[in-house]
């Protein structure tokens, strides 16, 4: 491609709100144009870009048995409403009316599409499996979108579904997909972690998430520097404290639970052995948060017990929690089996504690108020709380000798400094990351809805075992891009790079040079290198500065003295390394350079060692 003709430009200036690397540089480096909040044009560079990505994706799919087809982006509401989604789903989904009146949505994900696909050609257990995927736009309504590509309303998606016999046969699938997501995450050159995302509910449902590591990733991960445990911070597991074992009713439901302390280190929370003294009551006049109270006593936050009153399902509960620690609702509301769950209100506070929110602790409640603690609130420990009275605390509160030892459940966000709720010896450590995959263990839930089944062996009919796997593409291209960036643009791995090479010819008014650039340039073609030439009647810096916005993984600078001399210029992009070659070696050169890099070699990312 000639730039000079090219439809291509670059900007100096952004919008005010593209804050990340990523959703700037995609405007910088002329990718996108927002057409409305969250819905972009790809120009030419990003759709080479997404295009390799979806042939890397097509690539080790294809290879692994799965077939592509399209699926239509608009989707008729009758097939939602067989699953119920089309009442549950909330805004995210956008609904409109044809011109008959009848009710359809833009297609967010197409569970009920291909539910309905299969089940019209599905008739025997001969038939699976079957695994489909495509590559298609989606719409969601995001509330709040964001970070350009990072987080659209329209953006592109490979989802692919896998139907199976039997639960075996599903797992098998879930299996052969996430490899292929370790595959093409690798083959992209992308440094990744699949990460646990099931959300620990009995019945050990499967979930991983694939996530490509950057600071400005909007998701945390936790993974252990000795054993390969890594999960969503969202849904990971804590460590039983070994004080806490065999305490009353604790949540073994939650998983994990293996012996050692719930901290690695000597731990923030309430000071540890030794005889706790008596129970004593401090005032504490009009200090109503833990930070304030703390101040004021001197103590650190950890060695409060945090006492929160939440309703469930309308019922009141005192929730207790290391001060410095927070409350993971999602894990909460499982542990209760509670359909909804919020923060109560202050009259229901007031109601079953009899004091406002602020003083709450759990010494001298009524006997009927239901009691969970978390497994960071360690027995022995000697402990500070609201005292049920406003402007006094606590100090020496122990549990089970001041008030009885409530059910113990793993309620806490993990962070980093925990134990490893899988192995022994480890210590979790936080990343933050991009989540650009995710798989998905389904059962029979859409199958069922949907009447999508078939005859067993006994001639028996049964539904579907289903998975579901989707990438953001465009999501990894803008990841791809937070992970290789400097401040003078992109470095785009060699496997994504929308043009692997630039020819940069510095004066075209020297025929040798530009003659020179042309035979390059040509010579890259042939040997099937995606090149560009930088043929605009521009200064040299420009094109200098625009090749290292752009990213070209390789440049090629020929001008007036290094051709004169027989020799080409050479820049890698990535590593800022310089060379040379002789003009009649370069396109050799730079092509086996290129080729050598194409396949990727990313990697996922371990934690350290301990
Ligand atoms: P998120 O938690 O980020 O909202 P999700 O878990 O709802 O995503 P999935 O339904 O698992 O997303 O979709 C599969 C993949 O599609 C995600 O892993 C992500 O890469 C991509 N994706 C989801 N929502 C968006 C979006 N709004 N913009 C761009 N990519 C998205
Ligand atoms: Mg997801």
């Amino acid at each position: 491609m000639r730039l000079s003709r090219s439809f291509f430009h670059t900007l100096k200036e952004v919008p005010k709100d593209a804050r990340i690397p990523s959703h700037r540089l995609m405007y910088r480096a002329g990718m996108i144009q927002q057409a409305a909040g969250g819905i972009y044009s790809y120009l030419p560079a990003a759709l080479r870009c997404i295009r390799k990505i979806e042939n890397i994706i097509r690539d080790e799919l294809n290879r692994r048995g799965c077939e592509e087809v399209l699926m239509p982006a608009v989707q008729p509401a009758e097939l939602w409403r067989e699953t119920g989604r089309w009442e549950l789903y909330d805004d995210l989904l956008l609904r409109f009316k044809d011109r008959k009146g009848g009710d359809f949505c833009m297609g967010p994900t197409h569970e009920e599409v291909i539910t309905d696909m299969v089940r019209r050609n599905l008739r025997s257990w001969k038939q699976l499996p079957w695994n489909l995927y495509q590559i298609q736009g989606k719409f969601r309504d995001e509330f709040r979108p964001r970070f350009g590509l990072m987080r659209a309303r329209e953006f592109l998606m490979k989802d692919g579904y896998s139907f199976d016999r039997d639960t075996e046969g599903a797992k098998a699938s879930y299996r052969l997909m996430y490899e292929a997501y370790e595959a093409i995450f690798r083959r992209c050159g992308l440094k990744f972690r699949a990460v646990d995302a099931a959300s620990g509910e009995i019945g050990g449902d499967l979930s991983h998430e694939f996530q490509v590591t950057a600071e400005t990733g909007e998701e945390v991960i936790v993974s252990c520097c000795s054993c390969d445990y890594a999960a969503n911070v969202e849904k990971a597991g804590g460590r039983r404290p070994a004080g806490n074992q065999g305490a009353v009713g604790a949540g073994e439901a939650m998983g994990g639970g293996a012996g050692g302390g719930f901290r690695a280190g000597d731990g923030a929370g309430g000071s540890g052995a030794g005889e706790v003294p008596a129970l004593e009551a401090v005032d504490t006049p009009d200090q109503r948060t833990i930070e304030a109270v703390s101040r004021f006593l001197g103590e650190e936050p950890g060695r409060f017990l945090k006492s929160l009153v939440y309703e469930a399902d309308s019922e009141a509960v005192l929730v207790l929690i290391a001060g410095d620690r927070d409350v993971n609702e999602a894990k909460l509301q499982t542990a209760l089996g509670a359909g909804r769950l919020r923060l109560a209100p202050e009259d229901l506070v007031v109601g079953s504690v009899g004091v406002r929110p602020g003083s709450v602790g759990p010494v001298g409640l009524p006997d009927d108020l239901k009691v969970v603690a978390d497994w960071s609130v360690e027995i022995g420990d000697s402990w500070l709380s609201g005292a049920n009275e406003e402007g006094r605390h606590f100090r020496n509160v122990q549990p089970g000798r001041d008030f009885p030892l409530p059910e113990f459940v793993d309620i806490g966000f993990a962070r980093a400094g925990d134990g490893c709720p899988r192995c022994d010896s480890g210590v979790l450590e936080e990343t933050r990351a991009i989540e650009v995959g995710h798989v998905f263990y389904l059962g029979t839930k859409y199958s069922e809805a949907m009447g999508c089944s078939f005859l067993d062996e006994t001639g028996a009919a049964r539904p579907a075992e289903m998975g579901c796997y989707g990438i953001g593409v465009g999501r990894t291209m803008a990841a791809a891009i937070e992970q290789n960036h400097d401040e003078n643009g992109i470095a785009w791995p060699v496997p994504l790079a929308p043009w692997e090479v630039v020819v940069l010819p510095l004066q075209l008014d020297n025929e040798a040079v530009t003659a020179a650039a042309e035979e390059v340039y040509a010579g890259l073609g042939a040997a099937g290198i995606d090149a560009v030439i930088d043929d605009r009647k521009e200064r040299a810096g420009f094109k200098f500065k625009d090749a290292d916005l752009m990213g070209y993984p390789v440049q090629i600078v020929l001008g007036a003295r290094s051709v004169g001399a027989g020799k080409a210029e050479l820049k890698y992009r990535a590593s800022g390394e310089k060379g040379e070659a002789a003009l009649d070696a370069v396109v050799n050169t730079v092509a086996e350079w290129v080729s050598a890099r194409r396949g990727g070699g990313g990697a996922e990312n371990r934690g350290t060692a301990c």
